[in-house]
C-alpha cells in the first residue's frame, strides 16, 4: 500500500514544530511497511495535487498567511472537489482559518480565504494561548486528544466539531468546542505538533485515507507506549482521567 501527502506550504505555514505531523503520518505507515510520498507544495510549485491521498496545512503568522491566501486562491475549484469528494485534509490553525470564507487579522486586514467551507475568523483582543485537551467527537479510543494553541483568531460555525473543551479554549474560547470536521476534513487550532502525542488521530487519518484506495478495514497495531505516556502527561498535568 502507499500513500502521498501533500504538504502544503511547509516554507510559510509551520508553526510550534507543524511539521512533526508530517514525520509522524510518515514513520506510523512506514512501521507497518505502507510506502509513504511526502510533496512539498509552496508557492509557484508546479504540482498535479490530483495524486494527493492526504492534504496538511499548518499554521502560520498572519503575515504567512496573507502570502499563502493569494497564492492558494487558484487552487480553489481542485482543493473544493478534493474535499467534497472525501480527500483527507488536516488543517491547524492558520491553516484551518484559510479553507474558510475570510480571517481578519489583528490590525483588521481582511484576508480572503478559499471559501471552500462556510464559516469565518476574526480576531479579538487577547490571545487564546496554553495547552488544550479535548474529549474528541470521532468516536476514537482514548476520547481525549491533547494540544498547544497560540492563535488571536475566533472561529464560528455550524458544522461538526473536533472535540469538546476538557481544558484550554478551542475555535472561540466561548463555546467549549474545538475544530471542525467536515466529510475527511479536519480543522483544528492544536498545533504541539498535535499527531505524535495523539496516535489515535493519526491512525485515524491513515485508516481513512487508505480506505478511500483500498479494501482495508484496520491497521497493524504498533507499540505506542511512549506516544501515550506522553499524552498522559498532560491528562495527569491538568487531573482528567
Ligand atoms: N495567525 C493566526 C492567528 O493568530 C493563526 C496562528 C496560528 O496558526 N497559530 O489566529
Amino acid at each position: 500500500m502507499e500513500l502521498t501527502i501533500c504538504h502544503m506550504y511547509p516554507d510559510l505555514l509551520n508553526l510550534y514544530g507543524d511539521i512533526g505531523n508530517i514525520i509522524n503520518l510518515k514513520k506510523r505507515c512506514e512501521w507497518r511497511g505502507i510506502k509513504v510520498n511526502i510533496v512539498n507544495f509552496t508557492v509557484d510549485s508546479d504540482i498535479d495535487l490530483g495524486e494527493t491521498d492526504v492534504f496538511f496545512m499548518g499554521g502560520g503568522s498572519d503575515r504567512g498567511q496573507s502570502i499563502v491566501y493569494s497564492d492558494l486562491t487558484q487552487y480553489q475549484k481542485i482543493l473544493t472537489n478534493a474535499i467534497e469528494d472525501r480527500a483527507v485534509f488536516l488543517a491547524i490553525c492558520g491553516g484551518y482559518q484559510l479553507l474558510g470564507e475570510s480571517y481578519i487579522d489583528a490590525v483588521g486586514n481582511r484576508i480572503p480565504g478559499l471559501g471552500v467551507l462556510d464559516y469565518t475568523t476574526e480576531s479579538e483582543d487577547g490571545r487564546l494561548i496554553g495547552n488544550v485537551v479535548l474529549k474528541n467527537h470521532l468516536g476514537l479510543k482514548p476520547e481525549t486528544l491533547v494540544g498547544f494553541e497560540n492563535h488571536g483568531g475566533r472561529t464560528y460555525h455550524d458544522y461538526d466539531t473536533l472535540g469538546t473543551i476538557l481544558t484550554g479554549n478551542g475555535n472561540n474560547g466561548k463555546d467549549n468546542l474545538e475544530g471542525m470536521v467536515y466529510k475527511n476534513c479536519i480543522g483544528t487550532y492544536l498545533h504541539g505538533p498535535v499527531l505524535p502525542k495523539n496516535p489515535h488521530l493519526t491512525d485515524h487519518i491513515i485508516l481513512t485515507a487508505l480506505k478511500q484506495k483500498y479494501d482495508i478495514n484496520k491497521l497493524e497495531q504498533i507499540d505506542d507506549k511512549l506516544e501515550y505516556k506522553a499524552h498522559n502527561n498532560v491528562l495527569d498535568r491538568y487531573g482528567i482521567y
